[in-house]
């Protein structure tokens, strides 16, 4: 785990697609860094974490840059939206990287993964936008938005992280 106070950031290519002679280039730029949970804190399971505990937290963006004629590259857009990403990159003429896929599910599960505002039962709602402020979650209670929950990342995940990173994390 990351000392306190140190973040791991790096930009990683996601694909690449050659739009009529422009070279277009989409991005991930993801930031790892180590926090520590300052006061009662429950995660999206709603099991209770002890103040104190430290956690990795993960954020990414997404960066589409295009190689203008004289070879520079230009920043076209970010986004905030893994969902967005993943229609663009899944459904054109993308080339994508072998952990284009695994990165993609990290952005849309585990990005700040410390404010979280839904449970784990309402993370299909959200995604559809199906749900409101203060909703109670029928299975464990919570009412969407009241609080910020903390997912935490399977050490499974961080594994192929640090492996796409090249960094330990
Ligand atoms: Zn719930």
């Amino acid at each position: 785990m990351l000392p306190l106070g140190t973040e791991i950031r790096k930009t990683v290519l996601l694909g690449t697609e050659d739009r009529a002679g422009l070279f277009v280039e989409w991005w991930a730029e993801v930031k790892v860094s180590t926090i520590e949970l300052d006061g009662p804190r429950y995660t999206t399971s709603m099991e209770p974490i002890i103040p104190g505990t430290k956690i990795h937290r993960l954020a990414i963006k997404g960066l589409e840059s295009v190689i203008d004629h004289n070879g520079n590259r230009l920043v076209l857009a970010e986004s905030e939206h893994p969902s967005k990403a993943r229609a663009t990159l899944m459904a054109g003429a993308f080339n994508c990287e072998p952990f284009t896929g695994v990165i993609l599910n990290m952005w849309e599960n585990w990005n700040l993964n410390d404010l979280n505002a839904w449970c784990d039962h309402q993370f299909g709602a959200t995604q559809r936008g199906e749900i409101a402020l203060g909703d109670r979650c029928p299975e464990c209670g919570y009412g969407y938005g009241l609080d910020w929950l903390v997912r935490l990342i399977p050490a499974r995940t961080l594994k192929e992280l640090e492996e796409i990173l090249g960094a330990t994390i």
